[in-house]
């Protein structure tokens, strides 16, 4: 059994501390949303006053808040409260400049820190079937890999710091490319007259052949599961896809990498989500493309 805190309880973390506490380990937890905190009580997860209340007594703490600012002014204001030698996780989606920033904060405390982003959404997050990208030192790897594999099913060491977050946006940057894409050709498809069916049963055994097509085809009928058969309701929502391609796009500029694609898709996207749709899942942008909202 580990000491584990946990901070922020949200949609994500939430069932990610739930299922620290079912694994047995002893999780305490802060979060500033009363309903966050009142949520994960029931998984019995322990409740703290404060996020330094919270890490006290911690071995290892797991952070999963919105965005890198959050992130950096929490673990600016733990630190100092943990034990030298302590592991800090940061699983939320940051860009990865903030990333580098909180890793060299730990450091500054004698302490060990991955990034370890995940993909697998709220399901996942429930089932304990995530993937974690992980950034970091192999020693901290070592310490943390045990302990996310009770959230996880998929645990991969991309390397240094910041580089779990790398490859969160690099990969999502191509599943939002691939999704419009694959929007296109159904729409073109429809001009056509050609069934979803069969552009389906010719794309999925050809070279079109991707995850946006054969795991989560968004248009209903070809695969039952897809959010398109369920009115678009999340699965992964289309302002997480806005927020990842964002990143991706600030991690381009700020490295000088040319990802044309990756623009015209954050570009897209902030359409979706200013017609009012950044709620509904992000294959719902096929819609869009047609001209015309879900509803
Ligand atoms: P969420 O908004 O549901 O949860 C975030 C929680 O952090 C909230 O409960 C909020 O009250 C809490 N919080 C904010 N500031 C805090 C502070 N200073 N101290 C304590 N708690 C604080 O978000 P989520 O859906 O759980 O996502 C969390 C992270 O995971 C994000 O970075 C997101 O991009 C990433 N992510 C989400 C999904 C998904 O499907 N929801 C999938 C992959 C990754």
């Amino acid at each position: 059994m580990t000491n584990i805190a946990f901070i922020g309880l949200g949609n994500m973390g939430g069932p990610m501390a739930g299922n620290l506490v079912k694994a047995g380990h002893n999780v305490s937890a802060f979060d500033l949303v009363q309903a966050s905190k009142d949520a994960a009580a029931e998984l019995g997860v322990g409740i703290a006053g404060s996020a330094k209340e919270a890490v006290a007594d911690a071995e290892i703490v797991v952070t999963m808040l919105p965005a890198g600012k959050h992130v950096l002014s929490v673990w600016a204001d733990i630190l100092p409260a943990v034990k030298p030698g302590t592991l800090l996780i940061d699983s939320s989606t940051i860009d990865v400049e903030s990333a580098r920033k909180a890793h060299a904060l730990a450091e500054e405390h004698g302490c060990l820190s991955l990034d370890a982003p995940v993909s697998g959404g709220t399901g996942g997050a429930k089932a304990a079937t995530l993937t974690f990208m992980v950034g970091g030192s192999a020693k901290a790897f070592d310490k943390g890999e045990p302990v996310l594999t009770k959230m996880g099913r998929k645990i991969v060491h991309c390397g240094g710091a910041g580089n779990g977050q790398a490859a969160k946006i690099c990969n999502n940057m191509v599943l939002g490319i691939s999704m419009i894409g694959v929007c296109e050709a159904f729409v073109l498809a429809e001009k056509l007259g050609l069934s979803h069916q069969a552009l389906f049963d010719v794309a999925s055994t050809s070279s079109g052949q991707c995850w946006s097509l054969t795991t989560y085809c968004p248009v209903p009928g070809p695969v039952p599961t897809s959010p398109a058969n369920n009115e678009y309701k999340p699965g992964f929502a289309s302002a997480l896809m806005l927020k990842d391609l964002k990143l991706s796009q600030e991690a381009a500029q700020a490295a000088g990498a040319s990802t044309p694609l990756g623009a015209a898709a954050a570009q897209l996207f902030g359409l979706h989500n200013a017609w009012g749709e950044g709620g509904a899942d992000f294959s719902g942008i096929i819609n869009l493309l047609r001209g015309r909202g879900t509803a």
